[in-house]
């Protein structure tokens, strides 16, 4: 069993069969598209949802000649795949994501992730980094192959790590708020990590910078797969040694201590969906908000 297996995290807990062994092999993809394969049906990025699954079109009747598709896997035995507009950019949607996300399983949330995430790059990446021919769709979507004779560099879909840490001192949490969160709404610190540092170091160097507070003993927790567009969320404990903040107004509006009561409280009013408080935590989507919980729960 796995350390994630006693979370239940938004976008994560999929059961498709990615079947890598499929990917490199022309034939095996050929068969999977030829037969009864389905394509997710999408609005610009964001999902179709009816009676709160996602919808699915044939692949053989939906995918016409100016369409690229990554193959997300097998369902059922079924394969499954997304659609790529071979021009253009992306529109994020027309209708509201959250609405509609909120209704489907968990594992259809993390498909439609996946899914997101490998459109979006793809879509964003139809040019070599290193020479700038065209790219062209390899491995069943899960590489780019550049097209310039004297090149043919590889590219990869990219994940990017961000660390998410709840930083503890004696029986109190630290949590701060961007300018952008809804009034009143805290939540845990996290960064990107950055070239030449492990998870430790980027939660240290995270902390330090937007609060002048040094850690240790810094633990992973869980993480989230956030496919906006297509980060690992990492979560993580550290502590504090001691309480003084000196936050970075430029990348805080605050940061605040706040007792094992206060937190409770505001995380029961998260889960009843109470937004309009003076203290009030992320919901059920977002990391932040399981992290906060499993604190909770360790007395
Ligand atoms: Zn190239």
């Amino acid at each position: 069993m796995s350390a994630g297996a006693m979370f239940d995290i938004p976008f994560a807990g999929g059961t498709t069969d990615r079947a890598d062994h499929m990917r490199g092999d022309p034939r095996a993809m050929a068969e999977a598209m030829a037969g009864d394969a389905l394509l997710l049906c999408l609005d610009g990025l964001n999902p179709i949802v009816e009676g709160g699954r996602l919808a699915w079109d044939r692949l053989e009747s939906a995918a016409r000649g100016d369409v690229e598709v990554v193959f997300l896997g097998l369902r059922e035995g079924r394969a499954c795949f997304a659609p790529v507009p071979a021009s253009g950019s992306l529109s994020p949607g027309s209708g509201r994501l959250w609405p509609a996300v909120a209704a489907l399983s968990a594992d259809e949330l993390a498909l439609y992730g996946a899914a997101r995430s490998l459109v979006n790059w793809h879509a964003r990446h139809r040019f070599c980094a290193a020479c700038g021919y065209p790219t062209a769709l390899a491995k069943g979507g899960w590489q780019r192959d550049c097209t310039g004779e004297a090149c043919r560099a590889q590219h990869f879909p990219r994940v990017d790590p961000v660390t998410i840490m709840l930083v503890q001192h004696e029986d109190m949490l630290l949590l701060g708020r961007q300018p952008r969160f809804p009034a009143g709404s805290y939540s845990a610190l996290a960064g990107f990590v950055e070239p030449g540092e492990s998870i430790e170091e980027a939660v240290a160097r995270e902390v330090l910078e937007e609060v002048g507070i040094r850690v240790r003993d810094v633990s992973y927790i869980v993480s989230q797969p956030w496919p906006f567009p297509s980060s690992l969320m990492i979560g993580c404990l550290a502590h504090a040694d001691h309480s003084e903040l000196t936050i970075d107004r430029t990348e805080l509006e605050d940061a605040r201590w706040f007792t094992r009561g206060e937190v409770a409280e505001a995380f029961a009013a998260a889960i009843r969906g109470e937004r309009d408080r003076e203290f009030s935590l992320p919901g059920h989507q977002a990391i932040a908000h399981h992290l906060i919980g499993w604190w909770l729960d360790r007395a």
